[in-house]
């Protein structure tokens, strides 16, 4: 299994929904040097916090120093325990270089994007296990197998197993 690089998503700043009281966190946008994940921290709160990084674009390496800040504090809080969601592709493959990037948090499952290369469709998929992410996909329209926006060493990198 081998990943290939999908389209870049448009660029937009980074914003985010909290809700159940600040444990219940949605990161959309750009993580770069103008995302204040300060703010974003301030709001966080309860005992069991799940961050969605679903809608997470893009990510430069300030953005990368930003988010390890953000989640050390964030996990810092005694007792507390944080999981993160629908890491996109990119977040996935800086993860799997820094590891810091979740220390102290969980990770429930990531958001890969599948392409066939007979017809160029792609679609995302959230997957829970290295053993889904490499299980064989056939496109929706042509059959043929669909290969994974992230590999299989990244998967397990970043999910375990
Ligand atoms: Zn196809």
């Amino acid at each position: 299994m081998r990943g290939f690089t999908p389209a870049p998503k448009p660029r937009r700043p980074l914003a985010w929904t909290i809700r159940d009281g600040g444990a219940d966190i949605a990161l959309t946008g750009d993580l770069d040097e103008g995302s204040d994940l300060e703010a974003v921290a301030r709001e966080v709160s309860g005992g069991k916090v799940a961050i969605d990084l679903a809608g997470v674009g893009r990510i430069n390496s300030f953005g990368v120093s930003r988010w390890i800040r953000f989640l050390e504090g964030v996990t810092r809080v005694r007792g507390r325990r944080v999981s993160l969601a629908g890491l996109p592709t990119a977040f996935a493959t800086a993860a799997a270089l820094v590891p810091n990037m979740l220390k102290g948090a969980t990770v429930e499952s990531l958001l890969l994007v599948y392409r066939c290369d007979d017809c160029n469709r792609e679609e995302e998929v959230a997957v829970r296990s290295a053993k889904e992410a490499s299980a064989e996909r056939a496109c929706p329209a042509c059959r043929a197998a669909m290969i994974a926006s992230v590999d299989r060493e990244v998967v397990a990198g970043v999910l375990g197993g």
